[in-house]
């Protein structure tokens, strides 16, 4: 190899560049004989010549030589001097002496300075050999040391950087630890102490499962053997807890790596990051996003994604039912809004932990919004199992809340509905369920109903119905039907119920049933009725100015119990009717016994005020509501309209009968008038009259018609009166 680097710097110098030499010699014809001989051995070289000490100085600093060949006499110094004057310079090259003769001692002092090499004059012959072999020397001793520079370099950087590896593993945020394939501890960095507490030394040869969390400790087994088996380049990233010093569990991220085979290891490093904290916060942040923030319950969106996974079991196994129960609190707006929003938070707080009361295992309680909860139950044969669950609800929910040393009672309106192979979607089940709870509401509060697939249709209808409802008052798209009240004996028309249909343009009439509790819930009842009372009013008024004393004596106009929380609304209703021109007795208002629920007493206030005012009251639907018999008596009322219902059944049970004769006996009583409604058969006149009603309505008669058709019957009427 040494010859190599000869042969490439001679080569290199044998090319490119003549050898560059500074003769140091006074005389001449030295000079010329060291010239000659080079010359002679085809050397290529240039040469700059120094006779005084001051010329040699100057021209190494000057020039850059590749061999200085000196004479040892020289005018006023020598060749040691001008060895020693190299020495001194930049210039790392041989030095040759070419010299007449050299003493034995002075030949030992140069050899001892450091010249390269030595020729006596007389044997100048040889100096192109010496001349090459000592650059080829020198050429190497550079390479050389060239070599140890760099493989100094090289250690320095190697121990830089181990010192910096090392105490980069000594102060690490982590804990590096090396165990073996046993899980004994080979190495731990001094973190442990920081991060778990322990002294590093003390755990030396323990193990490392031990440490670790029971629950976690399998897992974390399995995934130690196969990074046994894996090569050195697999790491396997891997979370756990680990036993602090003080009985705590920190959570840490872990990477394995297998060094078995790596002698300076000779076992597994892991690498510990604590992610106690960014787990826990994970965790926090896991469970906000499913959870209602005030009640704790299950949110919205962790609800849905629970329906998501029920919907597509029970499309694996059909037999896995699931129910869903749409909770809706009964007139929570009211305390909402009367006791403040506060008091509305602890109540919605403790409604959460009555309704945690029905919740059954495996079974999910979520806030939906507001005041809505949901119920999903699971593991269901049949709905009858999630009706039970809804009359618990009604149940828990029964005994009156304590909200700021008040009694507050609540009750709840709960749709149910059950999986099935139609549901894809979590949404289509909550809007069934939602459909069935706002039928329940609409039924009256405290109930519950199963949804049926005609409530969707009529659902998405209530969507545009409010604003079309609106518009059809504006635009006058709707109409009064009329139906004529007959004398069972006369068959006479007596009176007629005034009865709206909305009527939009193009489309077939709506039913009042269909449109009439949303028009109670937004209030646009107030204007409808008004309106109905005052074109039933002007129809009567224009018949009698017809018929005169042929036309019907009373019309009946039907009067929302919304209507009874305006202060005003006795001078309103006289106020219509006077300005129809109709005198008020021919006006009967149909009231429903929920009027009684609330206000009582306003309500009978404003009732005695209208009826003094010489407007009838007629108490609608009797027998369905609470036909509660103490209102009877302290109600001011003119007639009574016992429900359809009894009517139907009449002659079918004793027990019907009996409250037909005993309503009949109360009215007589009480000089009440008597109206059944919904007589569609010859044999119910029959069995009313001898329970001693006179009039009655229904289809029998006929339906209830628009008001030109029923200026028709009326003439009919006259005309077999007449006949
Ligand atoms: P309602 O006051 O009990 O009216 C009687 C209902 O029974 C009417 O239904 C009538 O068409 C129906 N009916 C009459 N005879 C028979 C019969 O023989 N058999 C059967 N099956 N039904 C019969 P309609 O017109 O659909 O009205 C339904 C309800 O809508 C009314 O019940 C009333 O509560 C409400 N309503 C109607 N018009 C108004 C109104 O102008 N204002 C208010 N607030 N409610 C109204
Ligand atoms: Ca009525
Ligand atoms: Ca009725």
């Amino acid at each position: 190899m040494s010859s190599d680097i000869v042969k490439s710097t001679l080569s290199n110098n044998d090319i490119k560049t003549p050898i560059h030499l500074l003769l140091l010699e006074d005389v001449p014809e030295d000079v010329e004989l060291i010239l000659i001989s080079l010359t002679n051995a085809d050397l290529d070289f240039t040469y700059d010549i120094a006779e005084t000490a001051t010329i040699y100085t100057e021209k190494l600093q000057q020039n850059s030589y590749d061999a200085v060949l000196a004479d040892y006499r020289l005018p006023g110094f020598n060749g040691l001097e001008a060895l020693n004057l190299l020495q001194q310079s930049e210039q790392k090259i041989p030095f040759i002496l070419v010299t007449g003769s050299l003493g034995e001692e002075a030949a030992v002092q140069c050899m001892k300075a450091g010249i390269t090499d030595y020729l006596l004059k007389d044997r100048l012959f040889h100096l192109p050999n010496i001349l090459q072999r000592s650059l080829e020397e020198f050429a190497l001793r550079r390479q050389q040391k060239q070599a140890l520079l760099e493989q100094q370099k090289a250690e320095k950087a190697l121990r830089e950087s181990e010192q910096r590896f090392r105490s980069l593993i000594e102060n690490a945020i982590d804990i590096i630890l090396i165990i073996s394939s046993e899980g004994q501890f080979i190495y731990l960095s001094p973190s442990v102490q920081r991060i778990l507490g322990y002294d590093p030394e003390q755990l030396k040869n323990e193990n490392f499962f031990a440490l670790i969390h029971p629950e976690d400790r399998k897992r974390i087994r399995e995934v130690f053997e196969i990074t046994k088996q894996k090569s050195q380049d697999s790491r396997l990233l891997q979370e756990f807890r680990v036993r602090t010093h003080d009985d705590n569990w920190v959570m840490l991220d872990a990477i394995a790596k297998n060094l078995q085979d790596d002698p300076s290891v000779a076992g597994f490093v892991i690498n510990c990051h604590d992610i106690t904290e960014r787990h826990y916060t994970a965790q926090q942040l896991r469970y906000d996003a499913y959870h209602d923030k005030l009640t704790g319950l299950a949110n919205r969106l962790a609800l849905i994604e629970e329906l998501e996974q029920a919907i597509i079991q029970n499309q694996r196994r059909k037999e896995d039912h699931f129910a869903l129960l749409f909770l809706d609190l009964d007139r929570f707006k009211v305390i909402n809004d009367s006791l403040g929003h506060l008091t509305g938070d602890q109540l919605l707080q403790q409604i959460s932990k009555r309704l945690q009361q029905c919740h059954r295992k495996g079974d999910i309680l979520a806030r939906f919004g507001g005041d809505e909860f949901v119920f999903l139950l699971r593991d269901i044969r049949e709905i009858q199992e999630a009706v039970i669950v809804a009359q618990r609800i009604h149940e828990v929910l029964k005994p009156p809340l304590m909200l700021n040393n008040r009694e507050v009672f609540m009750s709840a309106s709960i749709g149910i509905t059950i999986s099935g192979e139609h549901y894809h979607h979590p949404e289509q089940i909550l809007r069934d369920a939602d459909a069935a709870m706002y039928r329940a509401k609409a039924k009256g509060k405290a109930c519950h109903e199963i949804f049926a697939p005609t409530m969707h249709l009529s659902a998405l209808k209530e969507l545009h119905l409010e604003n079309d409802l609106r518009q059809a008052l504006k635009r006058q798209e709707l109409v009064v039907y009329y139906q004529p009240i007959f004398c069972f004996e006369s068959e006479k028309i007596v009176g007629t119920e005034a009865l709206v249909r909305w009527h939009p343009p193009g489309k077939s009439l709506i039913p009042p049933n269909d449109f009439i509790p949303l028009a109670e819930e937004t209030g646009l009842i107030i204007e409808i009725d008004r309106w109905v009372l005052k074109s039933a009013c002007q129809q009567l008024y224009q018949w009698q100015q017809t018929f005169k004393g042929l036309a019907p004596h009373f019309i009946s106009v039907n009067l929302s119990p919304k209507q009874f929380s305006d202060p005003y609304l006795k001078d309103k209703i006289t106020e219509i009717v006077d300005e129809t021109g109709l005198n008020r007795q021919h006006l009967k208002l149909e009231i429903t016994e929920t009027v009684c629920l609330k206000n009582f007493h306003t309500v009978l206030d404003i009732l005695y005020q209208l009826q003094q005012l010489n407007i009838q009251i007629c108490l609608d639907d009797f027998g369905t509501g609470y036909s509660s018999l103490s209102y009877l008596h302290r109600l001011p009322l003119n007639t009574l309209k016992i429900d359809r219902s009894f009517v139907i059944h009449l002659g079918q049970t004793n027990k019907n009968d009996a409250i037909i004769r005993i309503v009949g006996g109360l009215a007589h009583e009480l000089q009440l008038q008597l109206i059944a409604e919904g007589v569609e058969e010859r044999y119910q006149i029959d069995a009313l009259k001898k329970l001693g009603y006179q009039w009655g309505q229904g289809y029998y008669f006929s339906p209830p018609v628009d008001a030109q058709a029923f200026t028709i019957l009326l003439q009919k009427n006259i005309d077999h009166i007449v006949e």
